[in-house]
C-alpha cells in the first residue's frame, strides 16, 4: 500500500521528549513517508530533540513561539532548506502552574495573556508564516482540549485559551480555504505527558476514562498521531474548520 504522506514537506512544532503528543505525531509522519522539519523551543530542549530527530532523519530548528522574529526566521530557514510546506503541527501549550492550580477567576491578566499568547495566537502566527509556503495547498493542524467546550476541574485559563484557539481554527480555515489551505484541530483524551502532569489531578482524569467512556478506555498518543495523518493527508481534503476528537468517545457524554 502507499504511503499516505509519500513526497509531503511537513512541519511539526512541539516534541520536547519523547512522551510529546508531537513525538508520535512526528513518528507517525515519518511512517507514512513525509519529509520532516522539528522545532525545538530553547537551548535545553535541542539536545533531546536532536536525537529524536535524527531517527527520523528530521532537520530541527529552534523556534520560541512568543517571538515574532523566531518564526520569521524559521519561515527563512524553512523556505531555505524544503522550498515549500504541505503539513503544519501545531502542538504547543502553555500555561502559569498556579494558574491551573488556583480557581479561574483569581486568574492574572500576565497569565491570562501567557497562556493564551503561547497556546492560541501561535498558531495565528504560525499560520501566517506557512501560508506562503504553502504553493500547492496544504494542512495545518493544532491539539486541543475538551476543556474549551466543558468546564474541566483545574484546568482553567487553559480551557478559555483553547476555545480561543478553537475559534482560531474556524477563522483561519475561512481565511486560507480559498488558497486550498485547510486548517482543523485535534481534541485529544488525556495522556500522560509533561503538559498534562502540571494539570492538578490529572491522574483522575486518566483514572475516569475506562469508566466512563464509551470505549471504556483511554486513548494513546499513536491513535491521536493516525488522526493527525488523516487531517495531512489527501484523505481529508474536504475537512476543514474541524475539531476532530480523539478522545475515546468521552466528549458525547451528559449525566
Ligand atoms: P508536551 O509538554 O510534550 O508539549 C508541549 C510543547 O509545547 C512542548 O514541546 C513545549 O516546548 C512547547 N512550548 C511551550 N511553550 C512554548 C513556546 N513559547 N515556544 C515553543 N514551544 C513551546 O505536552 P503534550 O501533552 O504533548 O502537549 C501538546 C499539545 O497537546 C498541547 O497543545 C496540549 O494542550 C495538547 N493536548 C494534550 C493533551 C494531553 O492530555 N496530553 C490532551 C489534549 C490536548
Amino acid at each position: 500500500m502507499s504511503r499516505l504522506l509519500e513526497g509531503k514537506n511537513a512541519l511539526v512544532l512541539g516534541v520536547a521528549n519523547k512522551w510529546s503528543l508531537a513525538y508520535a505525531i512526528a513518528e507517525a509522519f515519518h511512517r507514512e513517508g513525509a519529509r520532516l522539519f522539528l522545532t525545538y523551543q530553547g537551548e535545553r530542549q535541542k539536545a533531546t530533540v536532536e536525537e529524536l530527530a535524527a531517527a527520523l532523519q528530521a532537520r530541527i530548528f529552534g523556534c520560541d513561539v512568543t517571538s515574532d522574529e523566531d518564526i520569521a526566521r524559521l519561515g527563512a530557514e524553512l523556505n531555505a532548506a524544503a522550498g515549500c510546506l504541505d503539513a503544519v503541527v501545531h502542538s504547543i501549550a502553555f500555561a502559569n502552574r498556579e494558574d491551573l492550580a488556583r480557581p479561574f477567576v483569581e486568574t492574572s491578566r500576565a497569565g491570562f495573556l501567557l497562556a493564551h499568547d503561547v497556546s492560541a495566537y501561535s498558531l495565528v502566527a504560525l499560520a501566517r508564516m506557512a501560508a506562503p509556503l504553502m504553493r500547492s495547498g496544504g494542512s495545518i493542524t493544532t491539539l486541543t482540549y475538551l476543556g474549551s467546550i466543558r468546564v474541566v476541574s483545574n484546568y482553567n485559563v487553559m480551557g478559555v485559551a483553547k476555545a480561543s484557539l478553537e475559534a482560531a481554527v474556524r477563522y483561519l480555515a475561512a481565511d486560507l480555504g480559498p488558497r486550498g489551505i485547510r486548517v482543523n484541530a485535534i481534541s485529544a483524551g488525556p495522556i500522560k505527558t509533561a503538559s498534562a502532569r502540571a494539570v492538578p489531578g490529572f491522574s483522575t482524569m486518566l483514572e475516569v476514562m475506562p469508566q466512563r467512556a464509551p470505549l471504556r478506555r483511554n486513548v494513546d498518543p499513536a491513535e491521536v498521531a493516525d488522526v493527525a495523518v488523516f487531517l495531512a493527508s489527501e484523505l481529508s481534503r474536504g475537512v476543514t474548520g474541524n475539531v476532530v476528537f480523539a478522545d475515546a468517545g468521552f466528549h458525547i457524554l451528559g449525566l
